[in-house]
C-alpha cells in the first residue's frame, strides 16, 4: 500500500491533474488519505443486506461483473478506498454562502468529480501495468442508481459506505461521511485482486465521529442546511435532491457554470465537522 500511496500522492500533486478549474492553478483537492479493507470484511455482506439485498454489490459480485472470464473469490480481493479533501480556499468561500453554493464548490463538484474519476482510472491502470486486475465500481457501465426499500435514493456501491469499511470515517446527521480530515472531502474506490493489510477502523458504530449521535450536541448542519432536509431524524434525501434540482442546479447553469450542476453541500462547511473528526477535539479538552 505505500508504494501506491506514494504515486496518489505524486499523482494529485501535479496541477495537471488536480485543477480546480481547467487551466487554473488551483488545485481542487488537498493531501488525500487512503484506506483498505479486505473483500470478505462482514460489513460489505451486512451493507448488502441492509441497503437493497437484490442490488447492492459485494467487492466480489463487482470483480465478477467486470472480469467475468476471470476466477477470484472474496479471499483473494482488496478494496482500496481515499478520500479527497476540499482546499481550504474553496471550504472558506463556500462557508460564507447560506442559500446557494459557492463558484468554488460547483467548480471543486463538477471539476473535482471529473478529476475523482480520472483518480480511479489511475488507480486501475497503475495496478494492470503490474498484471493485476483491479476496476473502479463506479465506473463500470453496470453500476447504476436505485430505489432502496429502507432508505430510498441509492447506488449498487456506495463510496462513502466503502470508507467507512476502510476505515475512513463514520456518518453525521447530514448523512456525509466525517473522515479525519472533516466532511467537506470526495470519495473514491477500487476493487483489486491482490490482498493488502486492512486499516484499522477507529469507531465501533457507524456513526461515532458525529456530535449529535456522540454527545446530543452541534446540529450545526441542520442551521446550515437552506432546504430544511436535515433534522434531528437525520437527512431528508428527498428534499434535499428536490432543493439541488430546483434551485442549486439551474443557478449554477444560470450564473456560474453555464451548465448544470448538482452543487449545494453547505451542510459541509461552517460546522464543526467540516475539516476534522470533531469529537477528537472534545476529547482533548476533556484531557487538557
Ligand atoms: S454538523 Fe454537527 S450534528 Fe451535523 S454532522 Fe457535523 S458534527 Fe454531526
Ligand atoms: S446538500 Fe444542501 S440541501 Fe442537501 S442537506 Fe446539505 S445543505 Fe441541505
Amino acid at each position: 500500500m505505500d508504494q501506491l500511496t506514494t504515486e496518489i500522492y505524486k499523482w494529485m500533486n501535479s496541477i495537471d491533474n488536480n485543477y480546480l478549474i481547467p487551466g487554473s492553478d488551483l488545485p481542487a483537492f488537498g493531501k488525500p488519505i487512503i484506506g483498505c479493507a479486505m473483500a470478505d470484511d462482514g460489513l460489505f455482506s451486512f451493507l448488502k443486506k441492509d441497503i437493497g439485498p437484490k442490488f447492492y454489490w459485494t467487492p466480489e459480485q463487482i470483480f465478477k461483473t467486470a472480469f467475468p472470464e476471470t476466477q477470484a473469490s472474496n479471499i483473494e480481493l482488496s478494496v482500496i478506498a481515499w478520500i479527497l479533501p476540499q482546499t481550504g480556499h474553496t471550504r472558506k468561500a463556500h462557508s460564507s454562502e447560506t442559500r446557494l453554493p459557492s463558484r468554488e464548490w460547483s467548480c471543486a463538484r463538477h471539476y473535482g468529480e471529473k478529476i475523482n474519476d480520472n483518480l480511479r482510472r489511475f488507480v486501475v491502470t497503475y495496478f494492470s501495468k503490474q498484471g493485476i486486475k483491479a476496476c473502479a465500481p463506479v465506473l463500470l457501465p453496470e453500476w447504476s442508481r436505485k430505489i432502496s426499500n429502507k432508505y430510498g435514493f441509492a447506488s449498487r456501491w456506495s463510496e462513502r459506505h466503502t470508507a467507512y469499511v476502510c476505515g475512513l470515517g463514520t456518518f453525521g446527521l447530514s448523512d456525509g461521511l466525517i473522515t479525519p480530515v472533516g466532511k467537506a472531502v470526495r470519495v473514491g474506490s477500487v476493487v483489486v485482486k491482490k490482498r493488502f493489510p486492512p486499516t484499522s477502523r477507529q469507531y465501533t458504530t457507524h456513526n461515532e465521529w458525529c456530535l449529535f449521535y456522540a454527545k446530543k450536541k452541534c446540529r450545526a448542519c441542520i442551521q446550515r442546511c437552506p432546504a430544511g432536509a436535515i433534522s434531528e431524524a437525520g437527512h431528508d434525501k428527498i428534499k434535499c435532491k428536490d432543493y439541488i434540482r430546483k434551485i442549486t442546479g439551474p443557478y449554477v447553469e444560470r450564473a456560474q457554470l453555464g451548465f448544470h450542476v448538482n452543487s449545494c453541500g453547505l451542510c459541509q462547511t461552517k460546522v464543526p465537522c467540516e475539516s476534522r473528526n470533531p469529537t477528537k477535539c472534545i476529547e482533548r479538552q476533556a484531557s487538557s
